[in-house]
């Protein structure tokens, strides 16, 4: 993927998505998600040297929800290591994303660190050892890090919003506890849950926050290792397998490359070696999953030949 070429591809595809009728139908759990505009569509493509091509709503900030597993399991990995599989498995779901089922089998460790239940095992790692401030500090501090941007913040409505609606998490989180899998006190770690789901970010600060993920684990701008090259494989593994809750397989089939994916609408996708990708439409589909965003990945993968799977 070049230059000019990229940026051209990038307004395109955005172009095409605005002019669709259909949308999906945007999370509608919390009011702060359920009012958001369906008409917005965003797309960033970062490059290695920090060049990023943008469109549409790029620079429009949305909640990140579900794509901070993918920064709080990098943080995880790297305070607890190999570890951390004790706590959290790592295969897909096939079950909705606030599944509870599984863990009843499983004695408490969740299937993957991207559904709920194994996000919350993953944020707890990171509180354990600090007060519930400093770890999410740590994450937001990270997340500045990585996208070269003081500006990103939390989004406290949808925080708080999250922490009053969230019983079906909390199920989880005290049912993991009978396990033993949590250590910490759950409203703790639920409270640092509920706040990096409320991060807020644009698709170019997203981008940029997801190159250490193409680039072999290190940041390109600062040339810092972020995480150890086999690391930033295997997360890009898990988002392969894992990223898009039951949609997974299809999102692979289709696109072709590791994703993330949100209930606020938006898409980290990794082009390894090239490329990352941010997408933000907020209307998603049966699975959960940004419709247009999906269709926008599709198309760029397919147009600029992009696929970890062969040309
Ligand atoms: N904060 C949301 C929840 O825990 C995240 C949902 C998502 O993006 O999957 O329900």
């Amino acid at each position: 993927i070049t230059g000019p070429d990229l940026q051209s591809l990038v307004s395109q595809i955005a172009d095409e998505m605005r002019a669709r009728p259909d949308r999906g139908r945007v999370a509608d759990y919390i009011p702060e998600l359920a009012r958001v505009d369906p008409a917005y569509f965003g797309m960033a493509v970062a490059l290695p040297d920090g060049t990023v091509a943008a469109a549409g709503d790029a620079d429009t900030p949305f909640s990140i929800q579900s794509i901070s597993k993918v920064f709080t399991l990098t943080l995880a990995l790297g305070i607890a290591g190999d570890r951390l599989w004790k706590r959290v498995g790592r295969e897909p779901s096939g079950s909705a994303f606030n599944s509870i089922v599984q863990l009843e089998s499983e004695k408490g460790v969740p299937r993957n660190p991207f559904i709920n239940a194994g996000a919350i095992a993953v944020t707890d790692v990171i509180l354990s050892g600090h007060k519930p401030r400093e770890a999410l500090g740590e994450i937001l501090r990270f997340m500045r890090f990585l996208s070269d941007d003081q500006g990103v913040a939390i989004d406290k409505a949808v925080a708080e919003s999250e922490q009053r609606t969230g019983f079906r998490n909390m199920a989880l989180a005290n049912y993991m506890k009978s396990f033993g899998v949590i250590e910490n006190p759950v409203d703790y770690t639920l409270g640092v849950y509920f706040h990096h789901c409320a991060i807020a970010m644009s698709c170019r600060q997203l981008a940029l926050a997801g190159r250490f993920l193409a680039q072999s684990g290190r940041h390109p701008a600062t040339g810092l290792s972020v995480i150890q090259a086999e690391r930033a494989r295997r997360i890009n593994a898990i988002m392969l397998t894992c990223g898009h809750y039951d949609g997974s397989g299809e999102f692979a089939y289709r696109v072709g490359l590791p994703g993330k994916s949100g209930v606020g609408g938006g898409i980290l996708a990794v082009v390894p070696g090239q490329a990352s990708i941010a997408v933000w439409s907020p209307g998603l589909d049966a699975a959960g999953n940004s419709h247009l965003g999906r269709i926008a990945l599709e198309a760029f993968a397919k147009r600029s030949g992009v696929s970890i799977f062969g040309a």
